[in-house]
């Protein structure tokens, strides 16, 4: 199945269109792919938050360096492991470790953790989302085994990009960051907020056109929901409507991609994710943190899923998933793409 093109302008329509009509032709379309890359299948990947030091100011996030309001902590690498541990009893095959940029955890330390997790796990993916570093650190995780990277780009576009974060972080190294990745070789996902403060239609755009360009094989997305804690306090959220219309856009671009039904998207609407599987996402990430930890990685308010043990997290994402005629599967989901064709 070919990937679908949109011009600019159709993108545009489509992202604005808001007759439930054509929303709901949109969500079977995508549907649709979904099925024939990957049936009914769910994807689970346990995600492991193990820090929420950040060296970082994003202006968006609820554990950015300025906020004196969180009280701050770390997992230790057996804190991790039983983490995995417990995970595993439960079907997890991926594991996903993310955190704020955290000094601490030198690239010895991260490699230690990842190559402890694939002894003795072999059979399971290591996903690293901890943010951007040098080539020569991405590549020694990958060494030690890491398998994938999640590092969103947040906006495709330079101005908004700086509207977004302080002037040391640059739209730049980021991109340069998830294409070193790719070179390196992982399973490589990006992504963005949808309704992030000052975004426009154009700037999605932008974000669709770079993801082309990136050919990532994950996804993420998720509307943007303020933190107390931040510049960005009181800034308008991001919409349900708007995220379930990129998803299933996004499905239709890349047919092949392991796109989240994300927890923003659960915070946003009870049934967020719900809706994001049914609009084309085949993902869902659980939390496997300790219960104790939830609470402090914040990254906006009213976060769900905070005060539940990994097994209930488990339990209540089946039913909900059941609940909308897909299943969750106990398998690595590893990105499919059938043909050089499915790239193009
Ligand atoms: N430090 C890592 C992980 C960041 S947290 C990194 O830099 O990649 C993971 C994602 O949460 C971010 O990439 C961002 O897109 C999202 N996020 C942060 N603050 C948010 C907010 N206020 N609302 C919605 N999503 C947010």
């Amino acid at each position: 199945m070919k990937p679908m093109r949109f011009s600019d302008d159709e993108l545009k329509n489509y992202i604005l269109q808001e007759s439930a009509d054509f929303n709901d032709y949109l969500f079977k379309e995508a549907d649709t792919i979904r099925q024939y890359y990957y049936g009914r299948d769910v994807y689970i990947r346990g995600l492991i938050e193990f820090t929420n030091y950040c060296k970082n100011n994003c202006f968006y996030c609820g554990i950015r360096r300025d906020n004196t309001c969180v009280e701050r902590y770390r997992l230790m690498p057996e804190d991790i492991m039983a983490c995995c541990e417990e995970g595993y009893g439960l079907g997890f095959r991926t594991f996903v470790l993310q955190g704020g940029e955290d000094p601490y955890y030198t690239d010895d330390v991260i490699c230690r953790v990842v190559s402890g997790i694939k002894d003795k796990y072999p059979d399971c993916a290591v996903t690293l989302s901890i943010g951007e570093k040098s080539y020569e650190s991405y590549l020694e995780y990958y060494r030690a085994g890491a398998d994938r990277y999640l590092l969103r780009h947040e906006t495709a576009d330079g101005a908004h990009y700086s509207r977004l974060h302080p002037a040391e972080m640059s739209l730049e190294n980021r991109k340069k960051s998830l294409f070193n990745l790719k070179e390196i070789g992982y399973q490589v996902g990006s992504g963005f907020m949808v309704g992030s403060p000052y975004q426009t239609t154009e700037n999605l755009i932008q974000d669709i056109r770079f993801l082309q360009e990136l050919e990532p094989d994950m996804i993420g997305i998720g509307p943007y929901i303020s933190h107390e804690n931040t510049p960005f306090k009181g800034k308008e959220n991001g919409t349900l409507a708007q995220t379930l219309k990129l998803i299933a856009i996004l499905r239709c671009m890349f047919p092949y991609a392991l796109i989240p039904a994300t927890t923003s998207l659960g915070t946003i609407d009870p049934r967020g994710r719900e809706l994001g599987l049914k609009a084309g996402a085949n993902v869902v990430m659980p939390n496997l943190s300790p219960v104790g930890v939830r609470e402090l990685y914040s990254l906006y308010d009213n976060k769900i899923c905070t005060g539940d043990e990994a097994a209930q997290c488990r339990v209540c994402l089946e039913k909900r998933v059941e609940s909308v005629g897909y299943k969750i599967v106990t398998a690595r989901g590893d990105v499919k793409r059938f043909s050089e064709g499915d790239k193009k």
